[in-house]
């Protein structure tokens, strides 16, 4: 048995690709895991519950039939899709997760992150997403007609372009000291993210102690997943 991980398939209209690879993992490299965890932007964009795009609907679809056969799969918010509430675990059968997210990894403690908030060198994204992922910032924003969410969806999309073309590579990056103060407050040493969609494995030291930071594929041309049980973590690429 094992436990896999995947993030940023950034699920779209424009890449049906993407899509068709997402069911093929979960029609045929799912069924005798432990757990699944998608750690954040399953979907390109999210704009509510009640918005739901019907390039979505498979993939939601079949993520609940995998729930249904008995393997739970949990679903953290990425910079993308934050905006999932209720009816997308009712629709899915998927458990929504917010990190820090620390759990018990075949016996190592282990955290699960989206993982732009260890991009602190990206200040102008930072101050961003302080305001997005505000409470009543979201309340607002979903309490719009659909027009006016499309709208904003679209303004942040237009700056977002502008601001990652004119930023360094460096800083859309983690920033290592955020990372060892991250795990030091978690009480963890091995940490899996995704976001900076620059897979690797890290190996350092937090205070004199060996710790892992596994930096998971985004989805683009193949899919990708890791597993992990007692013995090993393996990467596997899937293909149509
Ligand atoms: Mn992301």
């Amino acid at each position: 048995m094992s436990t896999l991980f995947i993030s940023d398939l950034h699920l779209s209209q424009d890449r049906p690709e993407v899509t068709k690879l997402f069911l093929t993992f979960l029609q045929q490299h799912t069924a005798t895991a432990d757990a699944v965890y998608i750690l954040g932007d399953l979907f390109e964009v999210w704009l509510g519950d009640d918005m739901i795009l019907p390039d979505y609907q498979s993939s939601i679809e079949q993520i609940n039939n995998l729930v249904n056969n008995g393997v739970p799969v949990y679903v953290m918010y990425g910079n993308r899709d934050f905006l999932m509430r209720e009816q997308f675990e009712n629709l899915s059968g998927a458990t929504l997760i917010h990190e820090p997210h620390v759990i018990d990894l075949y016996g190592t403690k282990t955290l699960l992150m989206h993982g732009d908030t260890l991009c602190t060198d990206d200040v102008e994204y930072q101050k961003f997403r302080a305001m997005v992922r505000n409470p009543q910032w979201q309340d607002e924003m979903l309490a719009g007609s659909p027009a006016e969410r499309l709208a904003l969806a679209k303004k942040f999309r237009e700056i977002s372009k502008t601001e990652t073309a004119q930023k360094e590579n460096e800083i859309m990056d983690v920033n290592q000291d955020a990372v060892i103060q991250t795990l030091r407050d978690n009480k963890v040493t091995n940490l899996i993210h995704g976001h900076t969609h620059r897979p690797d494995t890290h190996h350092f030291k937090v205070d004199n102690t060996n710790a892992t930071r596994i930096v998971l594929a985004d989805w683009y041309k193949t899919g990708s997943y890791l597993s992990v049980d007692e013995n090993a973590y393996v990467t596997h690429q899937i293909k149509l």
